[in-house]
């Protein structure tokens, strides 16, 4: 058996074939390309090697001259889709290779000839069914340049267009920032990897991005400003650098290459610069479970998987963009909360509002496929029956009050021509393919009617033929019939031979019967046959002139779309306000946060054994600067102070927030930074880590800031902890940057602080100790407290007693040689904040113990009275 060369540098020389092949393969060395060959679309050599591992195929193998054989795995052409949509999944770039003359039409021998018609990457899918539907596809581009790196954003599946320029210091981080926002499945940059190391290393390990890098010729500055000149017109000028420029242009040249399409489905360009948007740095929306849980990387578990009651994709995509970019105005804020307000007020037509959103599909997506050429019959439909709904919701939404409702009202084109031209043209369930007809409604085009009333009427005349030809030849068995073989025939049985007229002729001869033809049969089946294929031709002439129809009219649809959006996204608050008892915070430039029975929107879904405590916030820039919390593990700690950070982040995006009653002064950053030993999650559990996060939060954060450090400092010994833990707050708390700041630790020391530094203030979330064992009341109270309970917390995780009773006796023997860890008191509850008295708290959760130690199956009707009783008694005393 001849060698098998497996990688394509090995080989030397070749078939004709393998010279084409090669001849494709050089313009698209970094695709998987997959080259027709009869029936298959086969890849070669390193493709092979990486197609049959990620596809399950088998490897076989093709001669390529020189007496070798190269690597060579293949699927069959018609379930192509489903392969290539993997091997892109998996970020792979694929080319499509196709046969582009017909090989039996061709004369003499040679080659036939191939060419790449379609280019499938994974920033550039436009196909829904690879698409998620939530959520954008963003690809990314970096132009690395003089004035620093211009980044742009493209979602070529819904013409979504964002850009900023990323200034030389702190470059890396920033960068970092912006991926985890959009979290591109592509990434194009001018510079080769080896420049950016860091960058492109995030990109691919964390979100499994696939980067083409040193693409200087797509970035070339003077094509870069036409095109953008082209498709945005004046708009361009807000691309204020050569770097910006340059990143916009080169999404708009890589996808006219990529769609092979000289046209564009792009909206206007959302240049944003620092300081448009909340700053949440990508540990912290990590940290706050913003739009996936920490542990699972899904949507579930969430504040996106709480908020989001969309109905529709386009709104679902909105209002996750809306988490990840709250707002720093407080006039814009309230117009939002205004809108949600309205539908929180009337839940008839909240609820009309929602029955209709349901059925309303992705019309966003789907005209850019029709923009791309890529949209069938069935995606023309699909649109048609989404923007008939369209004057419903204008009609329902135009009594609302509010800016932003009545906005959208005014605003909602209804696209009463498109729906009516599609509904007209469009069958109700059109077929999948666009080649084969049976798209277009009858009475739509006159001349379709005609051809298809000449095919329909071949069953007609066949049956006025048979009856004359019985009358005629007197044959009374006499057929007319026809099979695809053949076409049209009159069939005599073998008893009538003998009456067959001259002018049949013979075609085939079965056992019982003879087969045969007549001038007349031939005329009508040319007819008839002629009808079929005109038919197809005209079918698939009317429908893409639709399809153009709706691609001339992609910015009206677009607009509609993006106006149900945000409608989607206000009824999706709407309902989770509604659902949830949440409220409408006041939002103001003040610098006080003030929240009364605040709860966590997500965790508070999953205590479901017993009821979420909710707890009060105060803080602001003077006397309430920083809370140190104190409580035993397991207390309710980092749930509170993440509570605090997700209710202003809700309230800065526009929502209602799970509280009483709450204000909120805007905040511009929120920093959140869990101890090393808190953050196994990530694998990258180091005190490195840990401290070059405070140190960015330390340069970054602002006196408008939010900043929470969850047990920092745990991730070295005591004192070096101790240490870092209070030199931290010291300059959290200074001039230097003097933001308002929740800190959760287990070193008690840090509870003197209070008395030197007025503005920092001592809480602890509240637990108390019932014989060996400790209830957790889950209460935020004014004070410090001394004691973290680690032994009871041992003893309810089940360590074993003796373990646990020796734990005493050696806490026991410290205690008593220091004896002055014991005299630090338990600061009372002071009047700087009005909580729930604790006490009642603890009442209450001593008898929801007591309840849930009953076991109705067993105990007696007395029993039940007695505990009443009781439970009654605990209450009232
Ligand atoms: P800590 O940081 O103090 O160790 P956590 O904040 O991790 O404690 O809370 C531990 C668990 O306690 C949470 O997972 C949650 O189930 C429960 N919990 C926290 N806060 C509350 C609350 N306010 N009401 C009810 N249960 C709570
Ligand atoms: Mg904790």
């Amino acid at each position: 058996m001849a060698e098998v060369i497996e990688r394509l540098a090995d080989l030397k020389t070749v078939t004709p074939m393998m010279a084409q092949y090669l001849e494709v393969k050089k313009e698209y060395a970094d695709y998987i390309l997959m080259y027709r060959l009869g029936d298959f679309y086969e890849c070669f050599f390193d493709d092979a090697l990486i197609a049959s591992k990620e596809l399950e195929l088998t490897l076989t193998a093709r001669d390529c001259g020189d007496g070798k054989r190269g690597a060579m795995c293949g699927v069959p052409f018609h379930k192509a889709d489903v392969y290539v949509g993997k091997l892109v999944e998996r970020g792979y770039k694929v080319a499509i290779c196709e046969q582009v003359e017909d090989p039996k039409s061709k004369e003499g021998k040679g080659l036939v000839k191939r060419e790449v018609i379609r280019v499938v990457t994974p920033g550039t899918i436009t196909d829904g069914s690879l698409l998620k539907e939530g959520q954008n596809n963003f690809l990314m581009s970096m132009a690395f340049g003089q004035g620093g790196v211009g980044i742009a954003f493209v979602d070529v599946s819904t013409g979504e267009v964002s850009a900023t320029l990323v200034a030389a210091k702190d470059t890396e981080a920033k960068i970092q920032n912006e991926i985890s926002t959009y979290q591109p499945s592509e990434v194009i940059m001018n510079i080769p990897r080896a420049e950016c190391v860091g960058i492109c290393s995030y990109l691919t390990e964390r979100y499994g991005a696939s980067v083409t890098d040193n693409q200087k010729r797509l970035f070339e500055y003077n094509r870069s400003r036409e095109l953008v000149r082209g498709i945005f017109l004046e708009e361009a000028d807000k691309l204020s650098s050569p770097e910006l420029t340059m990143a916009v242009g080169a999404l708009v040249a890589y996808i006219k290459e990529t769609q092979k399409c000289e046209v564009a489905f792009l909206k206007e360009i959302n240049v944003y610069s620092e300081g448009q948007y909340l700053d949440i740095d990508a540990n912290t929306r990590r940290n706050l479970e913003l739009t996936e849980s920490m542990r699972t990387k899904e949507k579930r578990g969430s504040l996106l998987w709480v908020l989001d009651r969309t109905n529709t994709a386009m709104g679902a995509r909105l209002l996750r963009s809306w988490i990840l970019k709250p707002l720093l105005n407080p006039a814009t804020i309230s117009q939002r909360q205004a809108a949600v307000s309205d539908l929180v007020n009337d839940a008839k037509k909240r609820d009309a509002l929602g029955e209709i959103l349901d059925g309303m599909l992705d019309i966003e997506r789907l005209t850019a496929k029709a923009v791309y050429g890529t949209a069938n019959a069935r995606d023309l439909r699909a649109i048609c029956q989404s923007i008939e709904k369209l004057p419903r919701i204008k009609a329902l939404i135009s009594g609302f009050k509010s800016d932003y409702m009545k906005n959208i009202a005014d605003e909602l084109d209804t696209l009463d021509d498109i729906s009516d031209l599609l509904s007209r043209a469009i069958v109700d369930t059109p077929p999948l393919t666009v080649r084969e007809g049976g798209m277009i409604r009858e009475g739509f085009n006159s001349d379709l009617d005609y051809y298809r009333s000449i095919k329909n009427g071949g069953t007609n005349i066949m049956a006025e033929i048979e009856e004359r030809e019985r009358e005629l030849t007197g044959i009374k068995t006499l057929r007319v019939d026809y099979n695809k073989v053949f076409g049209y025939f009159i069939e005599v049985t073998k008893m009538y031979y003998e009456l067959v007229p001259d002018r049949y002729v013979r075609k085939q001869t079965l056992t019982n019967c003879e087969r045969f033809i007549t001038q007349e049969l031939k005329e009508m089946e040319s007819t008839i046959l002629g009808a079929e294929e005109k038919i197809v031709s005209l079918e698939f002439e009317i429908f893409t002139s639709l399809r153009q129809f709706v691609s001339e009219n992609c910015e009206r649809i677009r607009y509609s779309a993006s106006l149900i959006a945000e409608l989607d996204a206000y009824y999706s608050l709407a309902v989770v306000a509604e659902k949830n008892g949440y409220v409408r915070p006041d939002v103001d430039l003040s610098s006080a946060i003030f929240i009364k029975d605040g709860r966590h929107p997500v965790v508070e879904k999953f205590v479901t054994d017993s009821y979420f405590v909710p707890n009060d916030t105060v803080l602001d820039t003077e006397m309430n600067k920083i809370m140190i919390i104190t409580g035993p593990n397991m207390a309710g700690k980092s749930t509170y102070m993440r509570q605090v950070a997700i209710i202003t982040i809700m309230a800065q995006i526009g929502s209602f927030v799970p509280a009483r009653e709450a204000r909120i002064g805007i905040v511009d950053k929120v920093f959140t930074r869990v101890g090393a030993s808190d953050d196994l999650a990530s694998g990258q559990s180091t005190f490195m880590l840990e401290m070059s996060e405070v140190a960015a939060i330390l340069k970054n954060a602002t006196k408008r800031s939010l900043l929470i450090y969850d047990e920092v400092g745990r991730g070295t010994s005591t004192y070096d902890g101790m240490s870092i833990a209070r030199s931290v707050i010291e300059y959290t708390y200074s001039k230097k940057i003097s933001a308002k700041t929740l800190f959760a630790t287990h070193y008690h020391e840090l509870t003197d602080m209070e008395e030197e530094f007025p503005g920092i203030v001592n809480y602890n979330i509240a637990a108390k100790k019932r014989g060996d064992s400790v209830i957790f009341l889950r209460k935020i109270v004014r004070g410090g407290t001394d004691d973290s309970y680690g032994i009871e917390v041992a003893k309810l995780a089940g360590v074993p007693n003796e373990v646990v009773r020796r734990a005493k006796e050696i806490l026991e023997g410290i205690e008593k040689n220091q004896p002055d860890i014991k005299e630090q008191s338990v600061k009372l509850p002071d009047d700087r904040i009005d909580v729930f008295s604790s006490i009642v708290a603890s009442r209450e959760s001593e008898i929801a113990e007591k309840i849930k130690g009953v076991d109705i199956n067993t105990i007696t009707p007395i029993e039940a009275m007695n505990l009443l009783f009781e439970l009654k008694k605990m209450l009232t005393d």
